[in-house]
């Protein structure tokens, strides 16, 4: 006997899901499925924000976390998650790690829950993803073979911002060594000081974030970037051994919610995208030092943005407007703490216009 209950609050996914198949030529009929909220899916010993049982002779079931990351973070992860489930129960699909040339997983069914195309820098290869999903043969997508790379010339046409934290002396300042309690002291442009729960600090020729408390704390600066100008952003951040969490580098924002960001974590877990819109992961296995340095460069050519992380690239987005002239650090997760050395924005001049 076939059973159909999807709660109102999932079916428009599951109508999505069904015209996304109808214009790739696949009509898809879906009236045997039960959707139902379950907390705390644990399967192989995992948490899992959704998950497709299926039983010969009895209705597929799927099960959806709502507290889960992937439900809560945006509409854009919330049908990656129901897509992921429909693909497994009425599609049959396993799963599939491959990733494509550019590092980015190649299916919606990879075997864990990232997030991977989002409202903002990536909408663009949703489409590949939704090919891929109702045909595993789909071709893979133009995007994903860059020919970008770190080492290629280019021309610098001019130095927007540079510090190397360099020639600052705390004798300068008004320092209450005892309580470090001090939350106005400003070196150039820095906003630097220390209280209960965040010390900003610059020491030995860097910058420190150090956080004592969780939470997501920031040392913000203003750089202006002109329209329509090709540039690149360069900075050297740490979570210096033994600490964990995640550091964050902020740009071409006009506050604090429309700012794009790139967060690490000490593990090499990246995500890019914009505060109030969610984030993407990018990649999952980047090589994250904790003794040394690890260079940041958010280059912008042409229509794109490419990103790498010591010297690798990290994923390639659709460049969109900057929003301001608010750029930031920023520590989060557990009480942590985060080094930043120079920061260089720069506009620049790809080769391929010289
Ligand atoms: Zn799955």
């Amino acid at each position: 006997m076939k059973v159909y209950d999807v709660p109102n609050d999932i079916q428009p996914l599951v109508s999505t899901f069904l015209v996304e198949a109808n214009k790739r030529g696949h009509r898809l009929v879906i009236d045997d499925l039960i959707i139902t909220y379950k907390y705390n899916i644990v399967t192989a010993k995992i948490h899992a924000a959704g998950l497709c049982r299926k039983r010969y002779g009895h209705t597929p079931i799927i099960f959806i976390d709502t507290t889960s990351p992937n439900w809560r973070a945006s509409d854009i992860s919330k049908e990656q998650l129901v897509f992921h489930e429909l693909c497994h129960c009425i599609l049959n699909r396993g799963h599939n790690p491959d990733t494509l040339m550019n590092g980015n997983f190649a299916s919606i069914m990879k075997p864990s829950g990232e997030t991977i195309y989002g409202a903002v820098l990536n909408y663009f290869k949703r489409e590949y993803y939704l090919d891929e999903l109702f045909n595993p043969a789909a071709d893979k997508p133009a995007w994903a073979q860059v020919t970008e790379s770190y080492l290629k010339p280019y021309q610098v046409l001019d130095t927007l911002f540079y510090d190397d934290f360099e020639n600052f002396h705390q004798d300068d300042t008004i320092v209450d060594d005892q309580q470090l309690r001090i939350d106005s002291v400003k070196y150039k442009d820095w906003s630097l000081g220390a209280n209960s729960v965040v010390r900003r600090w610059v020491v030995d020729g860097h910058l420190e974030l150090e956080s004592y408390e969780r939470g997501t704390y920031t040392i913000p600066f203003n750089v202006n970037i002109p329209d329509s100008v090709d540039f690149e952003i360069k900075t050297n951040m740490v979570i210096p051994g033994g600490n964990s969490g995640m550091m964050s580098f902020y740009w071409g924002g006009s506050s604090l919610k429309d700012m794009y960001a790139i967060i690490v974590n000490q593990d090499g877990y990246t995500s890019i995208g914009q505060v109030s819109h969610g984030v993407v992961v990018a990649k999952s296995d980047v090589n994250i030092y904790n003794d040394v340095y690890n260079e940041i460069v958010i280059r912008k050519s042409g229509a794109f943005y490419y990103i790498f992380i010591n010297g690798r690239l990290i994923d390639n987005l659709k460049f969109e407007g900057l929003k301001g002239n608010l750029f930031g650090f920023g520590v989060s997760g557990l009480a942590s703490e985060v080094w930043i050395d120079d920061v260089l924005v720069t506009i620049i001049q790809s080769a391929q216009y010289l």
